[in-house]
């Protein structure tokens, strides 16, 4: 038998919700490439449920229970007391999502000497150091493509909303106000923007499809190019790199795995490249960013504005400048934790789960490490490219 350590977010302050405000959720048949949703032989929660915090345990408690496994749901993950760290060093699998990361540091991962798999309720694998994990023969895995629609859409929202300058205008009502010509002055319209994505990826292509629309100049660099006839319907343009892409666009979204490539890639000198008052979402990573140099950015009017849904650490402190600095956006991490996308990674990590205690093997969609190496969705997208 095993036992299943899952580190989920908080429970809302009034508790689990009695009621939600739709009572159902669109069906979707497959996702855009043609991959088929998550397969797990059951699922034991309603779709549309909240599944993300520790009383909706992912819709797998009951199941593992039954099972005769051993199974411990927690928020408490930071700190040396965390039940994460106590519970650690016996745990057969840690589940984890990474809008509240378990920080699986090379430090826990040496005290874990069961572990055999990290799961990713979600995508993005960052918070498991993977180099240690690959040392240590750990698989790790993600339910890819469970949560990109919803962070492409989240990106669309935030582009728009630090454009138009939305949040401000929204407090003016709020506030009671009526004064459009403060309510103007940081206000455009996106039509006719250079708007490019750094990579396109699941994520970044499905921006690319939806921003189009806009009559915007769409522009991206990937370590990858997407297809010619992709480019061409979209009328794309690829640049090499991301300081040739940052120089050309007004708008910059960031769809990027955070990698040792990645890290503190947007810091003074290549924001410095960029037109004054351009924009940045970015849904990726937030240590992607360099924390500071964004502000100083904002402060100085070279940026006139940034959003995303990520920081680091998470959650973020309460003194976390990002909360404050001006013309920002941002959220806490909820663009891919949608009702919608919980239902979607709750089955996925059941499906992963029931391969995994069964022996069976884990589609390598699934799969950033595995047998000591990267693997599938790992290779392409984290593993240095030769
Ligand atoms: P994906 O694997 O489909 O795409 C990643 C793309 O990044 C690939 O095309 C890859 O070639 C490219 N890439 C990797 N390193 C690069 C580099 N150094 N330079 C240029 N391109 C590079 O993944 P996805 O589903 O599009 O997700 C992308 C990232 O978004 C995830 O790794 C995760 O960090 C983040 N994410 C955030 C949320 C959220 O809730 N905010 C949800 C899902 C994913």
């Amino acid at each position: 038998m095993a036992k299943v350590l899952i580190v989920l977010y908080p429970d809302p302050e009034a508790g689990h919700p009695p009621a939600y405000a739709r009572d159902s959720l669109p069906v979707i048949e497959r996702y855009p490439n043609g991959q088929t949703l998550p397969t797990p032989s059951a699922i034991d929660f309603t779709p549309g449920e909240l599944l993300g915090s520790v009383s909706g345990g992912l819709g797998l408690v009951k199941w593992l229970e039954s099972l005769g496994h051993d199974v411990v749901v927690t928020d408490s993950k930071d700190g040396a007391d965390s039940v994460l760290d106590r519970e650690l060093a016996d745990a057969d699998v840690v589940i984890s999502q990474p809008f509240w990361p378990a920080y699986l540091t090379p430090e826990r991962l040496a005290k874990a000497e069961k572990l055999q798999i990290a799961i990713t309720a979600g995508i993005g694998s960052d918070h498991v150091d993977l180099p240690a994990a690959i040392e240590k023969g750990i698989t790790v895995a993600e339910v890819t493509y469970c949560n990109s629609i919803s962070v492409a859409e989240h990106t669309v929202m935030q582009v728009l909303a630090l454009v138009r300058d939305y949040i401000p205008q929204y407090q003016i009502v709020v506030d009671g106000g009526w004064n459009i010509a403060d309510a103007v002055t940081r206000s455009y319209d996106l039509e006719g923007m250079d708007v490019g994505v750094f990579a396109a990826g699941r994520i970044g292509r499905a921006v690319l499809e939806r921003l189009a629309p806009f009559d915007v100049r769409l522009h991206y660099t990937d370590r990858y190019r997407l297809p010619a006839e992709v480019e061409e319907t979209l009328g794309l343009t690829f640049h090499e790199d991301i300081q040739s892409l940052v120089k050309n666009v007004d708008v910059l979204t960031v769809h990027a795995p955070l990698t040792a490539e990645t890290h503190g890639l947007l810091d003074d000198e290549l924001l410095s490249t960029m037109r004054r008052g351009s924009y940045i979402v970015n849904p990726a990573r937030g240590a992607i960013a360099d924390q500071d140099a964004i502000v100083r950015a904002l402060e100085s009017g070279q940026l006139a504005g940034y959003a995303g849904d990520v920081w680091y650490p998470q959650p973020a402190p309460a003194d976390h400048p990002w909360r404050t600095m001006p013309h920002h956006g941002m959220t806490p991490h909820t663009s891919g934790t949608t009702l919608t996308a919980q239902a979607r990674y709750a089955a996925g990590t059941r499906e992963i789960l029931e391969n995994f205690l069964s022996g069976q093997p884990i589609r390598p969609e699934y799969l950033i490490v595995e047998g000591g190496a990267y693997a599938g969705t790992g290779a392409h997208s984290y593993a240095k490219k030769d």
